[in-house]
């Protein structure tokens, strides 16, 4: 393996690791040679199961992320199972639908609390160690809506573009202090998140008239592009947002 993809002896945290892209996610990066800490509500028993079949190293680290309360415990218990952390993967997230005329508060909390405020303080958490080793890698998954504005999800759109402000300043803040600060923004990908959307057959068609490509995305569409921002191959690449949406954006 190119050592500019390798990620042997390298720790990662990976949130909402049990299903979709995080799992995706966390599973590229053990192949590329990382350890693994599955953070999420739901144990990612099957995660640790796929990591663990690869050689690599993988425990879970139990985490409610949507209040800021779990973030100092889920660096401190990595580093206690695994005795390191190199590379954070901010990928949990939730999403509600309504008219922004009908849109109530708890629905705004949940999504900004869980997309944004975990992410950032998670950010902070790990950030402070890896300033202090003067190492490492975050990846904060954002989504299309960090550039368009959607409709009928305005604490999701508030919340993703928050991501993609974030991940700019964070890298503006920390580049000179060994971290990168990079953002992911999928295009529509299959999974549980998005199974209304396909089984929708009109919403279905019109989603697939649009993407250059012709396919969903699948959530292993996008292990190459957190391998690459986790790697020494991206480290001189700050602030960024890479778009992964089989050609949506462009079109
Ligand atoms: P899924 O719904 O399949 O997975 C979401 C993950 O986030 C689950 O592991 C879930 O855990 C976890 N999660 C949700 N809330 C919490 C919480 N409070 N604490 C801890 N973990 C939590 O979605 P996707 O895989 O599709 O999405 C992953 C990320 O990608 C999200 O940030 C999403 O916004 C983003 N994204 C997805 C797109 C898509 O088309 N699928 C497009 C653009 C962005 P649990 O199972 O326990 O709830």
């Amino acid at each position: 393996m190119s050592k500019m993809f390798d990620l042997s002896g390298k720790v990662a945290i990976v949130t909402g690791a049990n299903t979709g892209i995080g799992q995706a996610i966390a599973v590229a990066l053990a192949e590329a040679g990382a350890d693994i800490a599955a953070v999420g509500r739901t144990p990612a028993e099957d995660t640790v199961e796929k990591v663990r079949a690869l050689g690599r190293r993988a425990e879970i680290v139990s985490a409610d992320l949507s209040s800021i309360e779990p973030v100092q415990r889920v660096v401190d218990e990595t580093l206690e199972k695994l005795g390191g952390l190199h590379i954070l993967v901010n990928n949990a997230g939730i999403i509600r639908r309504a008219d922004s005329v009908d849109f109530t508060e708890a629905d705004w909390d949940a999504v900004v609390d869980t997309n944004l405020k975990s992410l950032f303080f998670l950010c902070q958490a790990a950030g402070r160690h890896m300033i202090g080793q003067g190492y490492g890698k975050i990846i904060n998954i954002a989504s299309l809506l960090t550039f368009q504005g959607g409709i009928r999800v305005p604490s999701y759109t508030a919340s993703k573009s928050g991501v993609g402000g974030l991940t700019k300043l964070l890298a503006n803040e920390w580049a000179t202090k060994g971290v990168t600060v990079n953002a992911i923004a999928p295009g529509y990908i299959a999974t549980n998140n998005t199974a209304a959307l396909q089984g929708d057959e009109t919403r279905n068609r019109q989603i697939l008239e649009r993407i250059p490509a012709g396919r969903w995305g699948e959530a292993s569409d996008l292990g190459g592009a957190a391998v690459f921002l986790a790697a020494p191959a991206s480290d001189y690449v700050q602030g960024h947002t890479l778009v992964v949406d089989g050609g949506w954006m462009g079109r």
